[in-house]
């Protein structure tokens, strides 16, 4: 009865009212018993459905920089600082950008995400990725995307004057936990990142990784910190422990439970694009196919730069299955 309250209230608040879930119905929908999380992932797909409509956006990332990173992500098996057996590589010819995009249009993907593993971008990289968008937009209907790190204000002009559509900056987790992830840059410096992508203009990717040891609390501090910033799209990856990483004994995410977090996140943010990043398939399993009617509109797909995935045939495959349409 009590659960059939909190599912009525958010049904009322979110889906009729069309306000975004607030922390008091955050932390009551954390809590419902696991019967009740099939009716939390339709609620939030009717959220879904009513924003999106029937399309589905995929993109494809592109790690333009491999590894050697200084920083210390706990997560990430870019860091210079983990035997995690990536092997580092410098950073991509133009010629390798623009082929990467090519074969991110071939795959069918709407959007090219240039990943490169730095904390923040010198002013010769940032001018090879301003010169491969400019050469990108001009050849190819893509949207670009960008994830450079850390930006500084004199940094931004540069992606907007070439064309950038999107810039990625993720707050990975909440601000209490996010010492316990990272301690070489801090969560005040990626806020304030996200904060100048948005003063400038350009649209806003910021999401995070679940599973990291992180408590429901965190979870949703995450999503209300994530819903002040109001970005265009949320990516949300599942912690895919890497060897070699301070995170590698950590355990996946039970499915349900991820499924229940892409749930809040779409009642948090009715409107944005919510997109399945890295993680995806180890964690969901025999489950992706409900994944989609969890409040997703997005999901890239499989590549996720030091990670695989299922092939784009899978994928595809599942969204003409369940009837959505592949936005371009
Ligand atoms: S997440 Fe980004 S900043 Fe952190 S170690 Fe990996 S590549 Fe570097």
């Amino acid at each position: 009865m009590i659960a059939q309250d909190v599912l009525t209230r958010a049904r009322v608040r979110v889906l009729q009212d069309g306000q975004p879930a607030d922390r008091e119905l955050l932390a009551e929908v954390a809590v419902l018993p696991h019967e009740d999380v099939p009716e939390l992932l339709a609620l939030a797909n009717a959220v879904r459905a009513r924003a999106c409509g029937n399309g589905v956006a995929v993109e494809v990332l592109y790690n333009a920089k491999k590894g050697g990173c200084s920083e210390d992500c706990h997560f990430c098996s870019q860091s210079a600082r983990y035997a995690s057996g990536v092997e580092p590589e410098g950073l991509s010819s133009i010629e390798g950008f623009l082929e990467a995009a090519r074969d991110a249009h071939r795959r069918g993907a709407g959007e090219f995400c240039l990943v490169v593993a730095v904390r923040g971008p010198s002013r010769s990289l940032l001018e090879r990725v301003a010169t491969a968008t400019t050469l990108i937009k001009r050849e190819l209907p893509l949207k670009v995307a960008v994830s450079l790190g850390i930006l500084r204000e004199e940094q931004l002009p540069v992606l907007v004057q070439v064309g950038v559509d999107k810039v990625n900056h993720n707050l990975e987790t909440s601000r209490r936990y996010f010492p316990q992830i990272c301690t070489t840059h801090t969560f005040e410096e990626r806020w304030e990142t996200c904060l100048r992508v948005r003063r400038h203009g350009l649209e806003l990717c910021c999401g995070g990784i679940i599973g990291m040891g992180e408590t429901t609390q965190d979870r949703i501090d995450f999503l209300l910190a994530l819903q002040e910033l109001d970005p265009q799209e949320v990516p949300i990856n599942f912690l895919n422990p890497r060897p070699g990483t301070p995170f590698q004994d950590r355990s996946l995410v039970e499915p349900i439970e991820a499924l229940r977090f892409v749930a809040m996140a779409r009642l948090a943010m009715p409107r944005g694009l919510i997109r399945f990043a890295g993680g995806r398939e180890i964690t969901l399993q025999g489950l992706q196919d409900l994944g989609m009617f969890s409040g997703a509109s997005g999901l890239v797909l499989g590549n996720y730069l030091t990670t695989g995935g299922r092939s784009d045939r899978d994928d595809f495959a599942m969204l003409e299955r369940l009837g959505f349409e592949v936005m371009a």
